[in-house]
């Protein structure tokens, strides 16, 4: 049986999906899911594959002959049309198709809607269409209008002992990124200037579903954190990366920040600098590794902003391993730090372990972390002090404009202050000449 719907009345705008269903009931209603959740989402159908923007084929495995069929309806498709997606029966035997015809833009088994729906998503992105749409093609927002936060992946696979997120939110789950992507281009072409990355574990992004292949502007890209990162890198918006694990793959992202594709800026908790309590964390055991790499990673991209956060008074955190770390403070020279004292989250598996630290020597350790951290951050922006920056304007107070520059994320790092900001307004880019620091921030005036 072989049914191609039928095309109704549409907006111009609307892209249309040319449908061929073959196969038993059972099939049938699957396809008429996917149409009405096509329909319901604006796309229009065509029954001319000529017409159409992207053919769906749903196939039937049934018996050879339907086999056949199936591969001779795909190959139709591609002949007449060449942007073909598969689903159905034969599609749950992927290699049969992709062998047949290498050329199909996806393949999806049987009674998946959601992922023929991706894979139309992913290939033929809906234009927002302002008189049907009730929110705005980038979503509600509750950051200003130029930047969003774009979460990438749910859930975590480490198990850190101090942290019980992995019990709440679950395992890894990335995003697909062709889903992560649109929804950038979305958020750029809605006036956003900065996309801030976000996840548990960013670099992870992809491991859960094994790198897969997705689609974005009709070409494959990989669901890794670094063809994400090149993705994003084209949109002409600043791009930051929130919570990185230091994962060795961190290592690949330096040149991307080198070239400005991103941020030069890694925001990457490392949590100690003692291998005992590291490991007792459950957290790469390496401080010397760890410096060895920061000297690398500032060598390929002497801009990079480093920030970090610790854990102090861990149990059994011995006043030997809390010096470890401060030296490592001295050492590491990062730019932005924020530290913790140890407190226990019930649930937590460091719960268990023997040597609680009083809460007075966890307060007195943070402060001395602090201190130390403070010069190295205060000695930092000194000498940022004579210097030109690029600087995103977030508000402006009669003369006075709040601005960031790429080493300040918005809400956790400083600012730069800049006089005589009368003619900036709020998500507008400026030069400025960098005049004082303090411990946190910068002053500066506007660059002539
Ligand atoms: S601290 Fe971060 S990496 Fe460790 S388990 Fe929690 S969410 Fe995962």
């Amino acid at each position: 049986m072989k049914q191609v719907a039928r095309a109704r009345a549409k907006p111009a705008v609307a892209p249309k999906i040319g449908f061929v269903s073959l196969g038993c009931p059972k099939a049938l209603v699957d396809s008429e899911r996917i149409l009405t959740q096509l329909r319901a989402e604006g796309y229009a159908t065509s029954n001319a594959y000529a017409d159409a923007d992207l053919v769906i084929v749903n196939t039937c495995g049934f018996i050879d002959a339907a086999v056949e069929e199936s591969i001779g309806a795909i190959g139709e498709a591609l002949a007449e049309n060449g942007r073909v997606i598969v689903t159905g029966c034969l599609g749950a035997q992927g290699d049969v198709v992709r062998n047949a015809h290498p050329q199909v833009l996806a393949v999806t088994g049987p009674h998946d809607t959601d992922a023929v729906l991706r894979a139309v998503h992913d290939n033929l992105p809906r234009p927002h269409d302002p008189y049907v749409d009730l929110v705005p093609p980038q979503g509600i927002k509750l950051t200003p209008k130029h930047y969003a936060y774009l979460k990438i992946a749910e859930g975590c696979d480490h198990r850190c002992t101090f942290c019980i997120i992995p019990s709440m939110r679950g395992g890894l789950v990335s995003r697909p990124v062709g889903d992560v992507l649109q929804e950038a281009e979305n958020l750029v072409k809605a006036g956003v200037r900065e996309l801030l990355v976000i996840s548990q574990d960013t670099s992870a992004y992809g491991v859960d579903i094994k790198y897969r292949t997705g689609f974005w502007r009709g070409r494959p890209v990989k669901t890794r954190l670094f063809e994400l990162a090149r993705g994003l890198g084209e949109l002409g918006a600043w791009v930051r990366l929130h919570y990185v694990y230091p994962y060795p793959s961190v290592d690949d992202l330096i040149p991307l920040m080198a070239e400005g594709c991103l941020l030069p800026y890694l925001d990457i908790p490392f949590q100690h600098a003692s291998r005992r309590i590291l490991q007792l964390m459950k957290r790469p055991a390496s401080a010397e590794r760890v410096l060895h790499r920061i000297a690398a990673w500032r060598a390929a991209c002497p801009e990079l902003t480093l920030r970090s956060t610790f854990i102090v008074g861990f149990p059994g955190e011995t006043e030997a391993e809390f010096e470890e770390l401060l030296q490592f403070l001295e050492e590491a020279q990062l730019d932005r730090v924020g530290c913790f004292a140890y407190s226990p989250v019930e649930g937590a598996a460091a719960n268990l372990l023997t040597g609680c630290v009083p809460e007075p020597l966890k307060e007195e350790r943070r402060a001395r972390f602090m201190a130390v951290q403070q010069k190295i951050s205060a000695a930092r922006l000194a000498a940022k002090v004579g210097r030109t920056l690029v600087v995103l304007v977030d508000s402006i107070d009669s003369n006075i404009a709040i601005a960031r520059s790429s080493a300040d994320a918005p809400d956790i790092d400083g600012v730069v202050t800049i006089r005589g900001a009368k003619r900036l307004r709020a998500g507008s880019f400026a030069e400025v000449v960098v005049e004082g620091s303090s411990e946190h921030d910068l002053s500066g005036r506007l660059a002539a």
